[in-house]
């Protein structure tokens, strides 16, 4: 690990590039920077068998003085038995499997807290990680799926008003591994039957959870891989379960969309005109709509998957027909469908949900251009695990 501790913050706002967008010094009310691109410099947790690449495991196994195959079996107890516990490696001898376990399964998160509602089949977890960051996951059971969102970063650095993460700021990055363990400890409760509706799988991961993945874009990236891969190598989960949802970094959505991954792009619009979204979405400050929507149409169009665009729908602030009309009028025809869905309001928010009828009335809108809509259900509202709520009930440090 390295010796360096917290070191100085490289907080970075975006440069302007026109007349309209965010000026270099441009602040929050708070005086926090607006956009928060580079994560703080801090040390970083220990390196683990999730970090690294079949081939980076046999290379570390090796460098421990052990046999190269030892990876594969180490990899199939994490991944496929979902074992951490060296003395469960029965297949190894002793003295490597507990150097192997200690070497490379190091202890990356530690719940402080587990809330469990909708009977049992909701079960938000805070966990803290090495250095103390807290994050969260939520594991959501449904008749046929199983959900699990992850969270990407220690806070976030977007600041998106409505979002009790955006107005914590950004701690720090997660590693591949601490982002992988959330879905591990997740699936090990449903072999083990821990969630009512007898031991199960997960079938869906959605990076919903705290921070803006794209912006930790090499360590989601390996996430991503390490839970896609074929058992033992990953956790053998379809790509297609897997969805990414952002602000909408462009740069980095050109980039995913050329990994061969075919997961799926959620893009968080929440205002189909610039003036509002520069409010809502300060990244909209550097990347405007209409730029930020080629990429997801770029996106779509290269990796054959079907966007979804996110909107949280807040009353009177972004609800109106005339919005709903010009949504539809962007996302008709293309490879995408709207996934509204009502605002969770943070303590203290001056914001609340859409009224039924003007959210009734936004989907007809939507409807009559024959565009897709679904409206996202509320699972875990009541344990503060709904979108946005993940920071809001975290314990004070
Ligand atoms: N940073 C990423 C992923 C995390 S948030 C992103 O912004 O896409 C996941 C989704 O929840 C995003 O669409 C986000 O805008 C939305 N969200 C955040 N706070 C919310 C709230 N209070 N109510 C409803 N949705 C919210």
């Amino acid at each position: 690990m390295s010796s360096e501790s917290v070191s100085k913050e490289s907080v970075q706002t975006v440069p302007s590039t026109s007349s309209t967008s965010s000026s270099p010094n441009e602040v929050s009310a708070d005086g926090r920077p607006l956009l928060t691109f580079a994560a703080p410099r801090r040390a970083k947790p220990a390196r683990h068998l999730a970090d690294l690449s079949m081939a980076e495991r046999r290379d570390a196994v090796a460098e421990l003085g052990e046999k190269a195959f030892r990876a594969d079996q180490l990899s199939r107890h994490y991944f496929d038995r979902l074992t951490h516990d060296a003395a469960a490696m029965t297949d190894l001898p002793t003295a490597s499997r507990d150097r192997l376990a200690e070497a490379l399964l190091p202890s990356l998160l530690t719940p402080v807290r587990e809330i469990v509602c909708d009977g049992g089949t909701t079960r938000k977890t805070l966990w803290r990680l090495f250095d103390g960051a807290l994050v969260e996951s939520v594991l959501m059971r449904y008749p046929e799926r199983v959900t699990i969102c992850v969270s990407s970063q220690a806070g976030c650095g977007m600041n998106c008003p409505f979002c009790a993460t955006g107005q914590a700021g950004l701690t720090r990055n997660m590693s591949t591994a601490e982002i992988v363990e959330q879905v591990v400890a997740g699936a090990r409760a449903l072999a083990a039957g821990e969630v009512p509706g007898g031991p199960g799988r997960v079938s869906n991961i959605v990076f919903m959870g705290m921070g803006e993945p794209m912006a930790n874009y090499k360590a989601v990236i390996g996430a991503v891989r390490r839970m896609t891969d074929p058992s033992p190598h990953g956790l053998g989960i379809s790509a297609r379960g897997v969805t990414v949802s952002t602000v909408g970094l462009v740069p980095a959505i050109g980039k995913l969309a050329a990994e061969g991954l075919p997961v799926t792009l959620a893009l968080s619009l929440h205002a189909p005109d610039d003036e509002l979204r520069d409010t809502l979405v300060p990244v909209n400050t550097r990347w405007k709509v209409d730029e930020v929507l080629d990429a997801a149409w770029d996106y779509a169009r290269i990796t054959g998957r079907r966007v979804s665009i996110e909107y949280a729908l807040i009353k009177d602030v972004n609800d109106q027909e005339w919005r709903a009309d010009l949504l539809g009028r962007l996302v008709k025809n293309r490879l995408a469908h709207v996934n509204l869905i009502p605002l969770n309001p943070t303590p203290g928010s001056k914001w609340t949900a859409s009224r039924p009828e003007d959210e009734r009335a936004f989907v007809r809108r939507l409807e009559a251009h024959g565009v897709p809509v679904t409206v996202r259900d509320t699972r875990g509202r009541e344990i503060d695990g709904a979108c946005g709520q993940l920071a809001a009930a975290a314990p004070e440090e």
